[in-house]
């Protein structure tokens, strides 16, 4: 157990999160910032985030969003397109090779425009949550260069770790 002192008045042992709250957090990771910080950027190819934050140094690594952003995006945009093509059918009388091309490129660009953000706020809204190896971010009173030294206590499950496994339970 780490105890942090940082002043007089400071109550060592709260598990307080101190950093941003959680629609900050996800409108930072939708911008394609930081959630710690909101300046350094969060990807570094197009759906691939950072390890660490070029900005404030919290590693970034332990977000697991997994399948969360495509399923989103897929219900937005389906439901968007599903409707336009309902609706100009029976309302508006456009001739077949528009609702043939317009609708599926709309899905596809649209698609394309929603998916980074997304993700960006799903990586977001875990940091915000202290999901994963974000907890000991969190606990560390969101100060970053107090990460490294609590998390060699969290790992990730079957992710990337270090191989010191503390605390883990049975195998
Ligand atoms: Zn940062």
């Amino acid at each position: 157990m780490i105890e942090i002192h940082a002043g007089p008045a400071a109550e060592p042992a709260a598990p307080v999160a101190l950093g941003p709250s959680w629609p900050m957090a996800m409108w930072r990771g939708f911008r394609n910032r930081c959630p710690h910080c909101g300046e350094g950027r969060l990807f570094h190819r197009f759906l691939k985030v950072r390890e660490a934050c070029e900005a404030c140094g919290v590693e970034l690594h332990h977000h697991r969003a997994d399948d969360l952003p495509p399923y989103i995006v897929i219900f937005v945009v389906g439901h968007v397109v599903g409707l336009g093509v309902l609706e100009t059918e029976m309302r508006l009388d456009v001739p077949l090779w528009f609702q043939m091309t317009f609708w599926p490129g709309l899905a596809l660009i649209g698609s394309l425009l929603l998916l980074q953000p997304t993700k960006g706020a799903v990586v977001g809204l875990q940091y915000a949550l202290g999901m994963h190896g974000f907890s000991a971010i969190r606990r560390a009173g969101a100060r970053p260069e107090d990460g490294p030294a609590q998390q060699e206590t969290e790992t990730r499950d079957g992710g990337r770790t270090d191989g010191r496994h503390i605390g883990s339970g049975r195998p």
